[in-house]
């Protein structure tokens, strides 16, 4: 239903928060976060319910670093509760996604997956992304070995393409990448994504709303683009022909 995300030298988790309390007014059943720790983990806490619950879990959780995701889910696949909530971890945790949307062909890629030993905990569609995208992003891995890339983002773009080119149905996604602590990854096809351009930081969500006191400049992500987001710079990738340019537009929002 919504998401936002955030890199940058602050704490994600405020911004998270903050991204999450202005995105309520689409309503959710359930909400969560990752962030990406100092000690190299993907710190996940999400709750069934109010953000207010949320909020409470995250007062007993550690979640200091400066990259991270927030989303809030209206279920459709697997009942609203607390593991089924965004954000899934993929693998056994080298990446982390939040989804917007509905996978159709999830059953198909579950079985495929489980038949490649991927392990799910979750009844959604969702998880399914997760664990694709690791398997993916193992075998661009595997496919490059020890050779290291001239654009250091190029596998994890690559990762992203052979993913979502698999999918059916919609999806606005929010990747990170444990190994990675430097970007976000964004793609969209039918459920909107923005990217919200600050200084120094940068943020994606699911409409203008959670940007507003942060930027007031705005890139639209177009269906079947993929964007690699550090914090101070943004970069668009067609997904069949490669790099493209961006506008940068004004965010106008009536409050
Ligand atoms: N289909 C996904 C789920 O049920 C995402 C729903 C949403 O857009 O919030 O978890």
């Amino acid at each position: 239903c919504g998401i936002v995300g955030y890199i940058g030298p602050k704490q994600a988790a405020d911004y998270l928060m903050e991204g999450l309390r202005r995105l309520e007014y689409r309503g959710y059943d359930s909400s969560g976060v990752v962030t990406l720790e100092d000690s190299g983990e993907l710190a996940v806490t999400k709750a069934a319910g109010r953000i207010d619950k949320l909020a409470a879990r995250l007062r007993d959780a550690s979640h200091h670093g400066g990259l991270g995701l927030g989303h809030t889910r209206w279920a459709t696949h697997g009942a609203a509760n607390d593991v089924n909530s965004h954000p899934h971890l993929g693998g056994a945790g080298e990446v982390a996604l939040v989804h917007n949307g509905v996978i159709e062909n999830f059953r198909a890629l579950r079985e495929q997956l489980e038949g490649m030993g991927y392990k799910f905990i979750t009844e959604t569609d969702s998880e399914v992304v997760a664990h694709l995208l690791a398997a993916e992003y193992k075998a661009v891995q595997e496919s490059l070995g020890d050779e290291p890339t001239q654009d250091p983002y190029a596998p994890l773009v690559e990762a992203v393409r052979a993913t979502v080119s698999q999918l059916r149905g919609t999806y606005g996604l929010g990747v990170v990448f444990r190994d990675h602590p430097d970007v976000i990854l964004a793609a969209r096809l039918g459920s909107p994504l923005v990217i919200g351009v600050g200084s120094g930081e940068n943020f994606i969500a699911s409409d203008g709303s959670p940007l507003v006191g942060h930027t007031d400049k705005i890139t639209y992500l177009s269906d079947h683009e993929i964007a690699v987001v550090t914090a101070d710079s943004i970069r668009l990738h067609d997904r069949e022909q490669g790099p493209i340019t961006h506008k940068v537009s004004r965010l106008e929002i009536d409050e």
